[in-house]
This record gives structure tokens, sequence and C-alpha cells, in this order.
């Protein structure tokens, strides 16, 4: 396994393989969520590159990118367990040195909310991004549904910018009582751990009624946002129904699909979640 820290070098491994990259961008601290990215990589490619970094950019001055979970060796000995090929691992000044000043600009599907509670979010994350895949190169890049809105608004920039690749979109890996997986699931303590499955419960609800026929989307809203609130330890940050595409918050009857999504914090965790009703 090659694991290379500087984008000379990784152009250079990229140079020497012949043949499709698949490509699997993680901030680290992996679990089986990722690794189903990199065995959806792994099949359809014939090399295997994943990123490890921590993408400052991406987080607001409140927020955990100094307590963001590390782990290098671990990751390191999951990826070659996995038969990865190439692993791109630079340090922030690699990727931001001195004088860098260009960032990428999403659009509207970048501003409800993740975009709206994190100011900056999906700037910093087009923008690492964009750069990851003028570095490695790959045919097609593999992304969770897990971090739902980040899918969409990585589309979309891929379709306005013509970047010559497929984005491939995974469904969320989760642990046996439904939390999905995440880096940020390791600062819960046992009773938050208990409480984080709220976030699915409320889900599920919406979901049966969804299936007996319910359309109105502020009921929905309602269900699952009642859920959360009864969990002494959920701090409700927002819960929204809206189009499964565009992002837009929908009120009343539902035509076609939507996308449930959450942001709730546990303790010092905050924890977001989403669901499909199709
Ligand atoms: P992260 O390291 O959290 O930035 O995640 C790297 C990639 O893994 C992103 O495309 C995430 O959407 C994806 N991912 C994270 N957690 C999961 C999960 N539970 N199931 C599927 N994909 C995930």
């Amino acid at each position: 396994m090659h694991v290379v820290h500087t984008v000379a070098e990784c152009r250079h491994i990229r140079a020497l393989l012949r043949g499709s990259v698949g490509f699997v961008p993680t901030m680290g601290y992996l679990h089986e969520g990722h690794m189903i990215l990199v065995r959806h990589a792994r099949a359809e490619n014939d090399h295997v590159a994943v990123s490890i970094f921590v993408n400052p950019a991406q987080f607001g001055p409140n927020e955990d990118f100094a307590a963001y979970p590390r782990d290098l060796n671990r990751d390191l000995a999951m990826l070659e367990r996995e038969g990865v090929g190439f692993v791109f691992n630079p340090s922030p000044d690699v990727v931001y040195p001195k004088g860098f000043e260009t960032y990428i600009v999403p659009g509207a599907v970048a501003e409800p909310l993740e975009g709206e509670r994190r100011p900056g979010h999906f700037r910093g994350v087009d923008t690492v991004v964009a750069k990851l895949f003028n570095a490695v190169q790959p045919a097609r890049a593999y992304f969770g549904e897990k971090d739902a809105q980040q899918v969409r608004v990585i589309k979309r920039m891929v379709k306005d910018l013509d970047m010559p690749l497929d984005v491939v979109v995974v469904p969320t890996v989760r642990e046996a009582d439904g939390l999905a997986m995440s880096s940020r699931n390791v600062y819960l303590n046992q009773r938050e751990r208990a409480a984080a499955v709220c976030l699915i419960n409320g889900m599920r609800l919406a979901q049966q009624r969804w299936q007996q026929g319910e359309r109105d989307a502020d009921t929905l809203r309602n269900i699952v946002e009642q859920t959360i609130r009864a969990e002494p330890l959920a701090i409700l940050d927002y819960v929204s129904i809206a189009d499964s595409e565009s992002l837009k918050e929908l009120h009343g009857h539902i035509e076609g699909a939507a996308l449930i999504s959450m942001a709730v914090r546990i303790g010092k965790t905050r924890l977001i979640d989403n669901m499909t009703l199709e």
C-alpha cells in the first residue's frame, strides 16, 4: 500500500496506475460505513484510492476540528486489510499552503439545513473535494448518503464544473439498533449512546406513517420532532422534510419523494441523519 503525503507524490503514484481509480475521500477514524464505500470502489474499478484528511476549511470556529478523532495507524491497517493500494494523507499546509486564497462557492442546494447551521461548511467541502479530485484523478468517487446534503452539493459541483468523473452514492450503514455509523459516535458516553437511537426511531415512525399513506409534510415533521423531544438527553437542532433533490423545505401535501433529515445534539455531540421517503 502506497501512503503519500504531498500532491506531487500523489500524482506520481497515480501516473503509474493503468486503468480506472475509484476514490473514497474520508476524514479518517474509519468505520464500517467507510469500508462499504471502499468495497464498492474496489468492485467497480481497477484501483482504489482513499484520502484521510480532517479538512479545517469545513469546520466552523466553534466546531470540533481540534477534537475530531484521529488514529492514522489503525486507519491504515484497516485499509491494508481491504486491499487498498493508495492512500493520500496530506497535512493542512499541503492542502492550504501559505498564500492559498481560492475557494469554490456552492449554490442554492448548499444553503438550507447544514449549510444554514454551519456557514462556510460546504464551501470548505467543495474546495477540498475539488483539490482531492485534481490530485487523485479518479474515474469514480464514492460518497455516503449519510451526508445527504453533501452528496447533492458535490454532484452539483461535478456537473457545473464539468469534472470528468462519476459520483457514486452508497446507502447509510447502521449499527444493529439503527444508529448511523459515524466517527463522532466515539464521543458518546453509554447513556448518550442509548439516547442516540431517538434519531432513527423518529424517522422510522414517520416512515411507517408514510407507508400508511400520510403525505402531509408538517405532520411527518412533527412526528419526528416529538420523538426527539421525548428523549431528555437530546437537544433538537432541526428536523426537515424537504424535496429530496433540491432540498427545499416542504409544507402541506407531498408529491413525489421527500428527504427527512435532522441534526440533534446529545451531550457535546452533534449527530446528523436522514431517510428518503419514496
Ligand atoms: P467522513 O470521514 O465522516 O467525512 O466520511 C467519509 C465518507 O464516508 C463520506 O462520503 C460519508 O458520507 C461516508 N460515510 C460516513 N458514515 C457513513 C455511514 N454510516 N454509511 C455510509 N457512508 C458513510
